[in-house]
């Protein structure tokens, strides 16, 4: 077996993600140094980050960011047990049976309906302290939200007089950003100016309006407000191909790499892999990658999608099995056991991006990030050392069953 000189270059023999924690500040940077003056950023880390790990990124961004955006609550108190104390917005529905959790951590839930905002008041009251909240609008993607009516204004007043309660912000979300066409997200825009309108009509005046997401940051200043909730381009990706690419420089932060565990000659007619989709024109060497759809790399990629060994592309033959694929590498010179194999990143002046393989696969590059999957183990890098990792290989139960 081959042996790595550093530990930066094989710091798990089978596969991991690196995450480059310096990209993730600089995207952060990037984004902040376009931003209109005193417009505040919501760092999204939902999903765990979106598969890059939330910790490690919510670190990264820290300087640049002033709250927290996650999916659910028990991703906010993740990131509080964590040390961190900066706002976490929920943006999803938080259930009234969890008020008084959300009252005492001071986590921001998003609220629309008035037995929400009841139940915040009443845990607010009875634990003496200040339940902070963020309104949310449906303005055109028919979610979460009240819609911008006269009545919803009634009850967004009626909300801000309960005791307890402290409307800190209030927020939609773009529903079509991502497109070149911007005629239905400024009919959003305009929607949601008319409700904070008809708020301001009834004295009510909230101090963080924020809608614009990494589509918003990446393409419309008109929609900063007083804070953006940037995601996606944290992590390097452009909301979309449609979106401006030139104004905000943007670097992915994640690289999957794994390790050649096997070559082989095959002959003429030989099969390869389940269902024999692929059979060998002529002879051919190929290798064997251990990674599979097991660790999230989507078996819709099978012989569509390639990999890169030494500098490289190896088409991958056949179906993707759920631990591992089998690629060729007959006109890769010299291709052995342990060589490295990148299957998203660079390697010399080759790359693979998310966009690249969610287009061939019918995929999405959001999903993709997602899915690398808790067998993946996350190496975070700094300068380009090793900072810190995370693996999910010890496997802990609680209960009987
Ligand atoms: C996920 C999410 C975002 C971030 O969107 P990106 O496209 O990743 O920037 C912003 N706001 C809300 C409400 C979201 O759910």
């Amino acid at each position: 077996m081959r042996e790595y000189e550093v530990e930066e270059d094989r710091p798990y023999t089978r596969v991991y993600a690196a995450v480059d924690l310096d990209a993730v500040e600089e995207n952060a940077g990037a984004m902040k140094a376009v931003l209109s003056e005193g417009t505040k950023i919501m760092g999204i880390v939902k999903a765990d980050g979106y598969g890059h790990g939330a910790v490690p990124v919510a670190h990264a961004i820290d300087p640049y960011v002033d709250m927290y955006g996650v999916a659910d609550i028990e991703e906010a108190v993740n990131l509080q047990d964590h040390g961190f104390s900066k706002p976490i917005l929920v943006l999803g529905v938080t259930h009234i049976k969890h008020s008084d959790r959300v009252v005492r951590r001071k986590i921001r839930p998003a609220v629309f309906q008035r037995q929400q905002a009841k139940a915040l008041s009443q845990a607010a009251v009875r634990l003496g302290e200040t339940a902070f909240i963020h309104l949310a609008v449906d303005t055109g993607m028919s979610r979460i939200g009240m819609a911008p009516s006269k009545e919803s204004a009634d009850l967004a007043l009626a909300i801000s007089r309960m005791p307890g309660i402290c409307v800190e912000g209030i927020f939609t979300h773009f529903a079509r950003a991502d497109e070149r066409d911007k005629a239905f997200t400024l009919r959003q825009m305009e929607e949601y100016s008319g409700f904070i309108k008809m708020l301001e009509d009834r004295g009510v005046s909230i101090p963080i309006k924020h809608i614009s997401n990494s589509a918003g940051i990446t393409d419309m200043r008109q929609a900063d407000w007083d804070m953006v909730r940037a995601g996606i381009s944290l992590y390097g990706l452009y909301a979309s191909e449609q979106v401006e690419t030139e104004r905000i420089p943007l670097r992915p932060a994640m690289e999957v790499k794994s390790f050649i565990t096997y070559v082989k000659k095959i002959g003429q007619g030989a099969a390869v892999s389940y269902g024999g989709t692929f059979i060998a024109p002529k002879p051919m060497t190929v290798a064997t990658i251990p990674v599979g759809y097991g660790d999230g790399y989507p078996r819709s990629l099978s012989g569509k999608a390639r990999v890169l060994i030494r500098g490289k592309s190896a088409p991958i033959l056949g179906r993707i099995c759920m631990d591992q694929m089998i690629v060729d590498v007959t006109d890769i010179h010299g291709a052995a056991e342990d060589d490295m194999v990148t299957l998203i990143g660079r390697d010399g002046d080759q790359e693979i991006t998310v966009e690249e393989l969610a287009q061939i696969g019918d995929g999405f590059h959001y999903e993709l990030v997602c899915n690398v999957g808790k067998r993946v183990p996350r190496v975070y890098m700094r300068k380009g050392r090793i900072a810190g990792k995370k693996d999910y290989f010890a496997d802990r139960y609680e209960g009987a069953f």
